[in-house]
């Protein structure tokens, strides 16, 4: 599986330090310019624009989900993020995509990983109702205690 590199530092232009081309570089929402604030590089929206979208979440700028400032993986996924929705069937579904990469309905479907943890423990994930064995051992325990 290929794993997209994160890099630290780089997403943004640095006001005090804009040399060349950069300095006509503009938030493409309140026309900001990139000697006065901080504007995304690839997205062209100055922090404050960037910060007010992930307040909002509607899914135009920021993911409706997780607020994540991402324009042009929203229009791909519907107003969600990349990472909140799931990679096989599409659909949104963040609290597993963000743990799993896929939703609960697809993770089922593979039965092959575990529910709780993500493990993927094919022969468990069989025998336990969707659970590896350390979980299904952990979900016998709470009951009894
Ligand atoms: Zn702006
Ligand atoms: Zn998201
Ligand atoms: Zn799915
Ligand atoms: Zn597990």
């Amino acid at each position: 599986m290929a794993r997209q590199k994160k890099r630290r530092g780089s997403k943004w232009t640095d006001p005090g330090n804009v040399k060349g081309k950069k300095k006509y570089r503009y938030c493409k929402i309140c026309g900001s310019t990139a000697t006065q604030v901080r504007i995304m590089k690839h997205e062209h929206i100055c922090e404050k624009c960037a910060e007010e979208a992930a307040r909002k979440k509607k899914g135009q700028l920021a993911c409706k989900a997780c607020g994540k400032v991402v324009p042009n993986q929203l229009k791909k996924y519907n107003g969600y993020c990349k990472e909140c929705v799931c990679k096989i069937c599409g659909k949104p579904d963040p609290e597993y995509t963000h743990k799993h990469g896929v939703c609960r309905e697809c993770l089922i479907k593979m039965g092959t990983n575990c529910l709780v943890c993500g493990k993927e423990a094919y022969a468990q994930v069989k025998k336990n109702n969707g659970l590896c064995d350390e979980c299904a051992a952990k979900r016998n325990n709470k009951g009894e205690r």
